[in-house]
């Protein structure tokens, strides 16, 4: 008896292990786009283009919250 329970207990985490499985699996084609893992995409203020965002400029105090691809798009803004 206490091994038929035991079974029970172990198919019941082998089912939850699956169930937990397609969950993450699925997610990853989705962050794929995103280039790796956990990567955001910014885009240039100055000339629209997507750049990961610990590669771009951070716009500063003239433009919180914005970035730009490169420093000549930075300083072609700023002139302006
Ligand atoms: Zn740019």
């Amino acid at each position: 008896m206490f091994k038929f329970i035991l079974w029970i207990g172990l198919g019941y985490l082998f089912f939850r292990l699956l169930r937990g499985r397609p969950a993450t699996s699925d997610a990853r084609p989705e962050s794929r786009n995103q280039q790796g893992s956990g990567e955001k995409m910014v885009k240039c203020l100055e000339c629209g283009l997507y750049v990961p965002e610990n590669e771009a400029l951070a716009g500063g105090r003239s433009y919180p919250g914005s970035y730009f691809c490169s420093r000549k798009c930075q300083q072609k803004r700023s002139s302006d």
